[in-house]
């Protein structure tokens, strides 16, 4: 016989508790991954491609001993758990709603079958939930939450147990034929998936890139973020590893990249006790705003064909990698939300199609930080100036020529604002869609309204 730990959002084999404490029960291990319809259907191809590819790379990590089936974990695990002859199944707790209710069900129909749902850890350094108030409340502010989610602490990496020993594989052939055919499409660049790949970039972070994060982290146009996201989405890396790592090391840089990781926490737990917070406003101030509904703009915004240069550059940056700097998220979403009166949810879901990286308490609660509705959030009448922020943000203006090849003939940062130079009646390149000035103010005026209608 052979216990089961059953992989989600933790597909690695370094540094994971479940694995020590399914092999506490037995000798043997099985890793199991089940492919869930409600999950791979509804993913935007690049996360699935990046699943895919992740999985391949998790299949050599336990030597070509994953257990792959396709189908519903409800009705598949107690069945798995029968042919392996397991009392138990170890996952590490998931606290997103669907997953929380998922492993619910789970829990349940194996249960009837006498086999225990174990949970050990989470995908977060603190299991979301856990860091409270002195008065027993959740934190509705970050930096207090930081301090506290600080102060509590974590555990130390994880050892894999000495005497590991893995199941053979049970896969079910036509689910990773699934995989396989997902895992081939290069429509996206994506990094290479797998643990060696994010470790080898881990490291190239630390050697490289953590010295002048706290400089380089705002600027688009510079490799000056870790790029760990994608690998954190799947739990290629723990951040608990990552954060044994910093330990020993002070200054700005990790001092500022540990605070991320913590942004990171803070919204998984405000999505912890704010399970509806997915889809409605966390904060009821903007009620009664006035938004349009999502037509030809949204759509140039989807295409990165607004005529504003950096807004288009990081539209298309996410179109073609999955991917998009934290920068460019926050300035994105505020031309939708603000210049084009669009509601955060269109934004909020696009991106979710589009990333591979797609996260759902860090992605709505971005979202919704810049619409003004979330914790914490930017006051909705902070609206960022996209060619500011383009001139402040890629001052040579390199990362639009990057990702915007009609605007490559023209140098310099004068590309962020191709209407002011010789050659912007040859560029192929559209004029912008609106006045920035005049959707400025009407976004006032609905924001004065909205707070008159309460
Ligand atoms: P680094 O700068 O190297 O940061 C290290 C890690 O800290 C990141 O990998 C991430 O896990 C965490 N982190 C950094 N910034 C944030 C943040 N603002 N909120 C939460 N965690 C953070 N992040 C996602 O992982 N998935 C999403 O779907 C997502 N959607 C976003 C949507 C909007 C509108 C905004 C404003 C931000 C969003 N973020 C999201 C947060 C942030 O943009 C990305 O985590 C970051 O750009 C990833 O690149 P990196 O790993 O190189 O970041």
């Amino acid at each position: 016989t052979s216990e089961i730990v059953w992989l989600r959002r933790d597909l690695r084999r370094h540094d994971l508790p479940t694995l020590a404490a399914a092999a506490e029960r037995s000798g043997s291990v099985a890793p199991v991954f089940v492919l869930d319809p409600a999950f791979w259907d509804t993913a935007g191809a690049p996360r699935r491609t990046w699943l895919a590819r992740t999985l391949m790379a998790l299949r050599d990590s336990y030597e070509g001993r994953l257990t792959l089936r396709l189908g519903d974990p409800q009705a598949l695990l107690p069945e798995i758990a029968g042919e392996f002859g397991a009392t138990s199944v170890h996952i590490s707790t998931e606290t997103e709603p669907q997953g929380a209710a998922r492993d619910a069900a789970a829990g349940t129909a194996l249960r009837e079958r006498g086999v225990t749902l174990v949970a050990t850890g989470s995908p977060y350094a603190v299991t979301p939930g856990r860091i409270r108030r002195a008065d027993g409340e959740p934190y509705q502010v970050f930096t207090p939450f930081s301090r506290g989610w600080r102060d509590h602490g974590w555990r130390a990496p994880a050892e894999e147990p000495a005497d590991l020993r893995l199941a053979d594989d049970r896969s079910d052939p036509s689910a990773w034929e699934v995989v396989a055919q997902a895992a081939c499409c290069d429509e996206v660049q994506l990094p290479e998936a797998g643990e060696a790949a994010a470790q080898e970039r881990w490291e190239w972070f630390l050697d490289e890139g953590l010295e002048r994060y706290g400089h380089d982290r705002d600027r688009p146009d510079l490799d000056g973020t870790s790029r760990m996201s994608v690998y954190l989405k799947f739990g290629v890396v723990h951040p608990r590893t990552l954060l044994a790592d910093l330990e020993a090391r002070t200054g700005t840089g990790p001092e500022r990249y540990r605070l991320e990781l913590a942004w990171r926490e803070f919204y998984a737990d405000v999505l912890h006790h704010h399970p509806d917070s997915l889809w409605q406003d966390l904060r009821p101030a903007l009620t009664h705003m006035r938004y349009d509904e999502p037509g030809a703009a949204v759509e140039a915004w989807r295409q990165g064909r607004t005529g504003f240069p950096i807004v288009d550059a990081a539209m298309r940056q996410l179109l073609g990698e999955g991917w998009m700097h934290n920068r460019l998220r926050m300035v994105v979403a505020s031309f939708l939300i603000k210049h084009l009166h669009t509601r955060w949810q269109v934004g909020a879901d696009h991106f979710l199609d589009r990333l591979a990286d797609a996260d759902l308490a860090s992605n709505q609660h971005g979202w919704q930080w810049v619409a003004g509705t979330g914790t914490d959030a930017a006051p909705y009448f902070r609206v960022f100036n996209p060619i500011l922020q383009g001139q402040k943000f890629d001052p040579n203006g390199d990362f639009v020529r990057r990702w915007v090849p009609e605007l490559r003939p023209i140098d310099g940062a004068a590309v962020h604002e191709p209407w002011r130079t010789a050659l912007a009646r040859d560029l192929d390149y559209p004029t912008p869609i609106i006045d920035l000035k005049a959707e400025r103010a009407e976004a006032l005026e609905r924001l004065s309204e909205a707070r008159d209608a309460r």
